[in-house]
């Protein structure tokens, strides 16, 4: 049986682990297990070596808890959980589950057919159900809803702001459950690394040692992102933020606060920069980042709810912990600079997106519409710009190159900077799109109008 809850009862007692004879195998697993890449791999394993090598991992983790290994190789966990979920859901599993939350799984709510009644009744929860929310949740999710959890268990890995709530309940869909519960797990994984952390500061073992040290150097192959923070310039905003901090009406606030500017404006402070949306990245943030974040992201984002009419947070005072949900503090109302990682940080939403949910707010003008050149393979660029230099060549084509390996650019801005003729430009740019190293691109997300525009203004 695959473990689905590495805290259940049933484990302890493979956690009296002798770190002095543990086998290099096993450490080997623990190192290998944090990547996930690997999880293929661990899908199905002994459930003795599974336990052992994933508390030793975090036993390895807890000597630098905020270190962003130690949110990577949770992440790579809580997808391992939803993968075995997914492949061997079933009582054995609800079973291991249930020592953790308390589940139900609700078949009476997936026969919509029968009976012919307004209200079905949940004898197990003590409640009755509308019939018509059934439909409607239905629709809105695209499939039936199949379990109930306590909302006051899981607040802070679920937006209970947006799922359905009766009572103490909140009803999921299947692929909700799956993603609730993995949440869940890794929440309490991450607890345990913090609650081990101070011991294992103190006096780490060598195993740890060579654990944490081989972790960093294997999740290293993921692509850093360097740190660009700076001061936010507001007149290089969208036109959607820039209406966000106006303040919205009540029908759009929700998206335009919670999700569109806490992202936005988090990001543009501390990663303004498009490697964010790379999945291969990784990212440090370091105590006085995470002091900004708390310091001064959140309060202008409570300033730009405090515009709204009615002032948001006044009318929905939870949603000031959903800000702090998707910060990455957890669900939480006062959080300390050592909850980051409790919950994702969520990336600004794309233009898509933002014109789908709160149409009123996109309001594109000419930068948003205006497209740019980028390089698309920056690999096969390199290379053919290196092979140009040792060749001492340095034809129009390569000077375009070189010029948009330091930033996409407007056409216009090509050819100013590089006195080319606009026609002369248009058919060079062909040939280089044509040969698939450049592309052309429009504004796609908020986040990259801003850095975009920075770039722009900076180059005049
Ligand atoms: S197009 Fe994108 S950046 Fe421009 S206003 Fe709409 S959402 Fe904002």
């Amino acid at each position: 049986m695959v473990v689905f809850n590495p805290f259940s009862e049933r484990y302890g007692k493979y956690l009296n682990i002798d770190l002095n004879g543990i086998e290099p195998r096993i450490v080997r697993l623990s190192i290998a297990r944090s990547s996930e890449k690997n999880n293929e791999k661990y899908i199905e394993m002994d459930e003795e070596d599974d336990i052992i090598s994933l508390f030793l991992l975090f036993q390895g983790l807890a000597k630098t808890p905020h270190a962003p290994e130690v949110l990577a190789s949770l992440s790579a966990y809580e997808k391992l959980i939803v993968t075995r979920l997914v492949k061997y859901f079933g009582s054995e599993a609800i079973e291991e589950i249930s020592e953790l939350v308390e589940v139900h799984e609700l078949p009476v709510l997936a026969n919509l057919e029968n009976p012919m009644k307004r209200m079905i009744l949940v004898e197990e929860l003590g409640i009755y159900f509308p019939k018509e929310d059934l439909f409607r949740l239905r629709d809105a999710k695209g499939a039936l809803i199949e379990f109930a959890l306590r909302w006051d268990e899981v607040y802070d890995v679920i937006d209970i702001t947006t799922n359905y709530i009766i009572g103490p309940y909140v009803f999921l869909t299947k692929g909700e459950f799956f993603e609730a519960y993995s949440r869940y797990v890794r929440k309490k994984c991450y607890d345990y690394i913090q609650r081990a952390s101070p011991k294992i500061q103190e006096g780490p073992h060598p195993v740890h040692e060579k654990i944490i040290g081989m972790v960093k150097s294997l999740l290293k192959v993921t692509k850093r992102i360097e740190k660009v923070s700076g001061d936010l310039k507001e007149d290089l905003f969208p036109p959607c933020v820039k209406l966000s901090m106006m303040g919205v009406s009540s029908g759009q606030r929700n998206y335009a606060i919670t999700i569109l500017l806490t992202s936005f404006l988090s990001y543009a402070r501390l990663m303004p920069s498009t490697k964010i949306f790379d999945r291969e990245s990784s990212f440090n943030l370091n105590q006085e980042d995470i002091g900004i974040l708390l310091d001064e992201v959140v309060p202008t984002i409570i300033e730009a709810g405090d515009n709204c009419d009615p002032p948001f947070f006044k009318e929905q005072p939870i949603e000031r912990m959903n800000i702090f949900y998707h910060l990455g503090f957890g669900m939480t109302e006062n959080p300390n600079p050592q909850d980051f990682g409790k919950s994702k940080w969520y990336l600004p939403p794309s233009c898509a997106k933002v014109a789908e949910n709160a149409p009123l707010i996109c309001q594109p003008d000419e930068f948003c519409k205006m497209a740019s050149w980028g390089i698309l393979d920056r690999e096969k660029v390199g290379e053919i710009l290196k092979k140009a230099k040792e060749d001492g060549r340095d034809t129009l084509g390569e000077r375009v190159l070189e010029l948009l390996l330091e930033g996409a650019r407007s056409a216009g801005s090509i050819s100013e900077g590089l006195g080319i003729e606009k026609k002369e430009l248009a058919e060079l740019l062909g040939t280089l799109s044509k040969n698939k190293l450049v592309g052309r691109r429009k504004v796609t997300n908020p986040l990259i109008y801003y850095i975009r525009k920075k770039r722009y203004v900076n180059q005049r």
